[in-house]
């Protein structure tokens, strides 16, 4: 028996140079989480590679060379350009992603995206059904893949199948406006397990599929959620991911870290650091944090001098006009707040448009004595928690958004604030920079014991534990039925 995760994008990047293809490897913490599991497995990381002009034979040549250092198998499913453009940029960005961000008016309902959709999950079910064998166990993750599953039961393939979606799952009456709601949470009831973020995602999944899908029947069994649909029986529950918490504290102790922060400080002659790290979304709520802090600014003048905001954007689909907008929306505010209050010697907010190396994230992490993060909408939000793991002195403060999922988790311990409210946003960014050291520290020993204990091995933990129970219920369920029993 072996295991497969199966993603959009494969955990490496493999890019096309002069001299052929090449491969390079991904980060983050589910990379080396679910990377360690496969290792464990013998198992194999199915997802496209990126690229759609290469030849399938040599990126299959590249990504065998790339599995041995990996020590886990990499395969990959061939997208071509109009794949990429309905079922990627369409379905995934322009439907799923606004929608379960609660923010339907962004969505472009075209059917077309839907059929591509369909397309490409047969595409992936095809690479699936042809690496997989009886008995073994398909993880498969996000949002782009939902229909995975019920793709490879009509292939009668005989192994666990298993969902975890990343981002949030939206509450009945945003999700009922997706023309193919049904068809959607059908085909999640395919899984034998499916994973959402938070208890709050699980609940209005739940929910959707009591009003859009009432011959579904749910119930509870040893404190899990079970929905029985047609012949499959499907575990529910929330397992809120983590980070990699080792590798965090690790850099933010390194003398090179320590290095890089006196730096970073001395740059910042005794102001306070109020940290913001974004990749450029509009679910990230970046233009009204700066609003917040312009209006903190304006309101309480002891602020002026004394704090200054670093606002880190990745950037991020900017082909795409809306994001490009959101760019120039960022920039003008960011000039707007240094036009209206900048002197010399202070810039209230200093703007860095990159992705940042790792150990410069974690100086940067290390340095600021205020994270802000306050995204309108988040499924988990890792930056969160990558702050606290980095406060190895114990001294930061972290001001995060109720709808981030992450206040699940850091409500208690975070200054939690509505995104959408300007004023109290200000209010707590005095408040924190503000705060003495006692109350600091020890709302932070209660984030940092969260964050580490809940990390992401924690998740994988859990998550497999779900799915181990699952695999029993189905044997104890195939046992009674033999008996003629059953629910
Ligand atoms: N990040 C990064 N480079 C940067 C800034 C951030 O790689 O310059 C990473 C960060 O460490 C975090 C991720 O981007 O792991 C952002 O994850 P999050 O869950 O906060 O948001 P997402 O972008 O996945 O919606």
């Amino acid at each position: 028996m072996s295991t497969i995760v199966v993603s959009n994008r494969l955990p490496v990047v493999v890019e096309s140079r002069k001299d052929g293809l090449r491969t390079r490897p991904g980060s983050g913490g589910l990379v080396t989480a679910l990377s360690a599991v496969l290792r464990r497995a013998k198992g194999r990381w199915i997802g496209w590679p990126g690229l759609f002009d290469a030849r399938p034979a040599s990126v299959r040549r590249v990504l065998k060379e790339a599995a041995k250092s990996e020590g886990h198998g990499l395969v990959p499913v061939h997208l071509d350009a109009d794949d990429y453009r309905g079922f990627y940029e369409g379905f995934s960005n322009e439907i799923v992603w606004p929608l379960f961000h609660d923010l339907p008016s962004r969505c472009n309902f075209d059917p077309d995206y839907w059929a591509s959709y369909l397309a490409v999950q047969e595409k992936f079910a095809d690479v699936v059904a042809a690496e997989a064998k009886s008995g073994d166990l398909v993880w498969v993750h996000d949002y782009q893949l939902m229909g995975v599953g019920q793709c490879l039961r009509e292939r009668k393939l005989r192994a666990r199948l298993c969902f975890f979606l990343h981002i949030p799952f939206p509450a009945p009456d945003i999700f009922a406006k997706l023309p193919w709601r049904t068809e959607i949470l059908q085909s999640l009831l395919r899984y034998d397990v499916v994973g959402l973020q938070t208890a709050r995602d699980l609940g209005n999944f739940l929910d959707c599929v009591k009003r859009l899908l009432p011959e579904a029947q749910q119930r509870l069994d040893d404190g899990r959620s079970i929905v029985a649909f047609e012949q499959q029986r499907t575990v529910c529950g929330a397992f809120p991911i983590g980070i990699d918490w080792n590798e965090f504290v690790d850099v933010a102790r390194s003398v090179t870290a320590e290095v890089r922060v006196a730096q970073l400080r001395e740059d910042m002659r005794g102001q306070q650091v109020v940290l913001g790290v974004d990749r450029l979304d509009y679910t990230k709520g970046i233009p009204d944090r700066l609003h917040a802090f312009h209006h903190a600014l304006r309101r309480y003048p002891e602020l002026r001098r004394k704090a200054t905001l670093i606002q880190v954007v990745v950037p991020s689909r900017e082909k795409v006009p809306e994001y490009a907008t959101l760019r120039s929306q960022i920039e003008r505010a960011v000039s707007q707040v240094n036009g209206e209050f900048g002197q010399p010697g202070w810039t209230p907010i200093q703007y860095l448009f990159r992705n940042l190396p790792r150990r410069e994230l974690i100086a940067y992490y290390r340095l600021a004595d205020v994270a802000l993060v306050t995204p309108l909408k988040d499924g988990m939000n890792l930056v969160a928690k990558e702050y606290c793991a980095c406060q190895v002195d114990g001294n930061g403060v972290l001001i995060l958004s109720e709808f981030a999922g992450a206040a699940d988790q850091l409500g208690v311990g975070a200054i939690l604030v509505n995104p959408y409210d300007r004023e109290r946003m200000a209010d707590a960014i005095r408040r924190a920079v503000l705060l003495p050291l006692d109350p600091r520290r020890a709302a932070m020993r209660r984030l940092r014991r969260r964050v580490r204990k809940e990390d992401v091995h924690h998740w994988v933990g859990r998550f497999l534990s779900a799915v181990a129970y699952a695999g029993g219920r189905r044997r104890s369920g195939a046992r009674s039925t033999r008996r003629g029993g059953g629910e």
